[in-house]
């Protein structure tokens, strides 16, 4: 079976694709008119951030089963014209959120202590800056959990249990059972409210439709003017003319941001001027640890796939019962 590699995977998962005998082809870049003629053959595609696969590029695949994402965001992939095309989408839930949450967690400190500035200043002999008094306690605080899913709940444990922190949380689709799970320690809140009060706000949601451009300018109006909004979940989901506008206007203190609107950041992106943000180019995710286990994680997917097994978090599970997929359990039945 062929295995397509728009960008390259750590090499303990091409370990596992190759003790199955699959035929691994990576792309040169992830370029479309690149991977275009390379998806024809594929039987299976693993998927990280760097290219949207679309409509276009299902189409130009012949025999294509499975397109596996290494993370948890599916929106550089067309979930749609894959089910059109009975090919099933798989996501990698869950093995990135303690990093993704670490992550968090550093820029929180990070931009609480001015751990920047403070660096600068030494390096510029200002040693008196240590009497300005600058750096914030998180000990305490509120933290505003906008999604409560994997990452925002692994967040708001640690939030909680080692620096005392209020956790709140804004999430309509929670499951009772999960509310259920968590009450003690976390209090549902409506969106305003968790913009109104909280000390740090940190978003979890995917990209979608509805969380396009969820973080807007009246958004921001709401939050607390020395409050920090810390975004790892994906560039669309804050309007960031908007949030820009904000930090430059000092209508809240601070920003980490690992994804933006458009990635690379562009030269003359003004955020890059702002002193008041620390930036990351979308590596939340990419700990050494991480990326081994979600690239492992996606090719056994692949190969769940290719062994007739259902793999695990499939996005368009109706795609199983397509005429493709309920001939192909038929000749796996008959042997
Ligand atoms: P998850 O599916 O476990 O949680 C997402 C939560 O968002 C769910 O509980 C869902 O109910 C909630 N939600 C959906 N729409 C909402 C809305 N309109 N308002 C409020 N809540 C809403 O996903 P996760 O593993 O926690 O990841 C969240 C997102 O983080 C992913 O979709 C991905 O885009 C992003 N992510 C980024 C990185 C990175 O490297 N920066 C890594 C992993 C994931």
């Amino acid at each position: 079976m062929n295995v397509l590699l728009p960008q390259a995977i750590e090499s303990e998962a091409i370990a596992l694709l190759e003790r199955e005998n699959c035929a691994i082809t990576t792309a040169p870049d992830p370029k479309p008119e690149t991977v275009s003629p390379l998806i024809k053959d594929a039987h299976g595609l693993i998927l990280r951030t760097g290219i949207n696969i679309t409509r276009d590029l299902i189409e130009s695949a012949d025999d294509l089963l499975v397109i596996s994402r290494t993370g948890g965001g599916l929106d550089n992939v067309d979930v749609g014209a894959a089910s059109d095309h009975g090919i099933l989408v798989t996501s990698n839930l869950g093995v990135n959120s303690i990093s993704v949450a670490e992550h968090v967690l550093a820029m929180m400190l990070a931009l609480s202590k001015k751990l920047s500035t403070m660096d600068h200043a030494v390096r510029r002999s200002n040693f008196g800056i240590r009497y300005q008094n600058l750096p914030r306690d998180i000990y305490g605080k509120t933290i505003g959990l906008l999604g409560f899913g994997r990452i925002g709940c692994e967040l708001g444990k640690i939030c909680r249990q080692a620096f005392g922190m209020q956790v709140i949380a804004y999430d309509p689709y929670l499951t009772d059972e999960k509310k259920n799970e968590c009450f003690s320690w976390v209090k549902m809140v409506e969106l305003k409210e968790l913009l109104e009060i909280s000390d740090f706000i940190s978003i979890h949601v995917p990209l979608t439709d509805e969380t396009r451009n969820l973080v807007d300018e009246a958004e921001l109006s709401l939050m607390k003017s020395d409050a920090i909004l810390i975004n790892a979940s994906r560039g669309g989901v804050v309007n960031e003319t908007a949030l820009i506008k904000a930090l430059e206007d000092r209508k809240i203190s601070g920003a980490g941001l690992d994804v933006f609107s458009e990635e690379p950041v562009p030269d003359d992106n003004p955020l890059l001027k702002l002193e008041n943000v620390i930036l990351t180019p979308h590596t939340a995710a990419l700990t050494r640890e991480c990326v081994v286990r979600m690239a492992t994680e996606a090719a056994k997917c692949v190969l769940d796939v290719f062994a007739g097994c259902e793999p695990q978090n499939i996005a368009n599970p109706q795609v199983l019962e397509s005429g493709r997929w309920k001939s192909r359990r038929a000749v796996e039945a008959e042997g």
